[in-house]
């Protein structure tokens, strides 16, 4: 059986295989012949785990690596940077943040306009109960444990930040388009600021709000016609490094091949700067939240209905702003790691080899923008080589897979994905599922891996394609299967990234 990979490679580590792969007994049915883009070929034992796995070390890796009372200095003296002490607000009444995929104050687009646009900021999170139910064909938890572990705790720095300034975060339980008009009631705010989303659970669901918000007008409507309350749903584009708006096409014109993407990109378009802070966010709303349920507080993994196991093996990923501007930190300049980010970051073992800011990129926890101010900060005061630019590189293939959810909306998650294809016939064998999904296919390299995806929520970029392509070209098995099961795990789960990356191995994508 030959394993292909699809897309180039560089360096890779084996060193892992020590690290999650299982005791094997020998299997004379299997081998597995990977093929390496620099022509290296690597037979791999013809082997079949043994369930009752043994791991041959456990060393765990908290990420970022920092104490909590660096964490906090790096953090203040990051918003010290961006902070602008002679902004000036100038809006009047109440104006609503509702959070989403950008748990985040610094360079956060929402946020600075409702500030801007009002006397007083209300922030708001939806714990959304959709989140928590299954995928959308085969049935898995929408959201795992570990995912929804470290969503918590994006939301306590989120609330700790806001009230280092002046603010707090009001947290309930419930659909979005229900909560969000209710409290725009209560608090007679004139607008709903929020981060647009591109695929459709997401549209529909702003779609509910903007409805939720015109019952308000009408509830509210005066047989005078005076003074009724007509809270708006403002929407802005903040998830790419460059901004929707400033693309040379239309998304809709989007090229299909990513180099063509990215030379247009790179030489048409500059990346905005990030927003500024002021001093202070505050003063809160005045209004009694009470009647609304108070501000509740942020969940426990057992109230979403899911069970918590600590991590103690591989990398444990800190949520919240404050720990994804700590690794910034600790990758590029304690470390010095982004010096040779190309040589280092196709390896699968351990913290260093590549950034792991995507778990923090995916729930807004950091601003790709903000990452491209730093890289540039490092070039002007450290260097600049290729490394430095392939970060980049790689953010533009992030904000690629975003613009081409907008594209094609809805056919990214469909079988024949993009192209339609409707030439292959994908089998949904469970029981080779099964064995790929546990980890136990017998192959150390995809089950080490498919372990440590479920142990720890991540895996390499170099090791979801290799299991990627095991799955649909060497198991034949359908592709969303393999992409579901990423969704439950992911910590960096992204419906574009995700699903983009997973049509691309499958040979669905344009
Ligand atoms: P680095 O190598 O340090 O790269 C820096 C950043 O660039 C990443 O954080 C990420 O935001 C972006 N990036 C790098 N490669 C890609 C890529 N191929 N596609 C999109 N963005 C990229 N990434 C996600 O963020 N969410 C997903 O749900 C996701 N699912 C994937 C599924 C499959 C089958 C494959 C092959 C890849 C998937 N990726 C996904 C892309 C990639 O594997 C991860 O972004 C990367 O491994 C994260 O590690 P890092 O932050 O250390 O990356």
């Amino acid at each position: 059986m030959t394993v292909k990979l699809f897309s180039s490679s560089s360096s890779f580590h084996f060193k892992f295989l020590t690290f999650f792969s299982s005791k094997s007994t020998l299997n004379p049915l299997f081998s597995t012949n990977i093929l390496l883009s620099n022509n290296i070929q690597i037979m791999s034992s013809t082997s079949k785990s043994d369930q009752n796995s043994r791991l041959s070390s456990s060393k765990s890796y908290l990420v970022p690596s920092l104490n909590s009372d660096e964490i906090d200095r790096i953090t203040d003296e990051t918003f010290r940077r961006y902070t602008l002490s002679s902004m000036k607000r100038k809006g009047v009444g109440v104006a609503i943040v509702w959070f989403r995929n950008d748990l985040r104050i610094l360079d956060n687009e929402a946020l600075y306009r409702a500030w801007m646009s009002s006397e007083a900021v209300l922030p708001v999170y939806c714990v959304d109960p959709r989140l928590f139910e299954t995928t959308h064909y085969f049935g898995f938890p929408k959201t795992g444990a570990l995912r929804a572990q470290y969503l918590i705790e994006c939301l306590d720095d989120l609330k700790k930040n806001l009230m280092k300034h002046g603010l707090n975060l009001l947290i309930q339980h419930g659909k979005p388009e229900d909560i969000l008009p209710s409290i725009a009631k209560a608090s007679g705010a004139h607008t709903v600021y929020a981060h647009t989303e591109t695929c459709s659970e997401e549209l529909r669901v702003e779609r509910g709000v903007r409805a939720g918000l015109q019952k308000v007008r009408r509830q509210t409507q005066e047989p005078s016609g005076k003074n009724p309350l007509s809270p708006k749903l403002e929407l802005v584009w903040g998830s790419t490094m460059y901004h929707t708006d400033d693309l040379p096409f239309h998304p809709t014109e989007l090229p299909d091949v990513y180099t063509q993407f990215r030379k247009s990109v790179e030489s048409k378009c500059t990346i905005r700067s990030c927003f500024k802070l002021p001093t202070s966010l505050g003063p809160l709303p005045r209004c009694d939240l009470d009647e609304i349920g108070g501000w509740g507080c942020v969940p426990l993994v057992d109230d979403l209905g899911l069970h918590h196991e600590k991590v103690n093996m591989g990398m444990c990923f800190r949520g919240g702003e404050s720990a994804a501007l700590s690794r910034v930190n600790e990758y590029f300049w304690r470390k010095d790691l982004l010096r040779v980010y190309k040589e280092t970051r196709n390896g699968m073992l351990g913290p260093d080899y590549s950034t792991k800011f995507s778990p923090w990129l995916a729930s807004g926890c950091i601003s790709p923008r903000l990452v491209y101010e730093e890289v540039k900060r490092y070039e002007k005061e450290r260097q600049a080589n290729d490394s430095t630019y392939w970060v980049l590189f790689e953010l533009i293939w992030r904000d690629y897979f975003r613009f081409l959810s907008v594209k094609y909306v809805n056919s990214l998650f469909q079988i024949g994905g993009p192209r339609k294809v409707e030439s292959i016939k994908w089998s949904q064998d469970r029981v080779l599922f099964e064995s790929w999904r546990e980890g136990r296919t017998g192959y150390p390299l995809i089950d080490a891996n498919m372990k440590e995806l479920y142990t720890t929520g991540f895996m390499s970029n170099r090791g979801r394609q290799i299991v990627c392509s095991f799955l649909v070209r060497d198991m034949g098995i359908d592709w969303r299967m393999g992409a579901e099961w990423f969704e439950t795990c992911l910590l960096d789960y992204d419906p574009c990234s995700n699903y983009g990356n997973w049509t691309y191995g499958a040979g669905t994508k344009l």
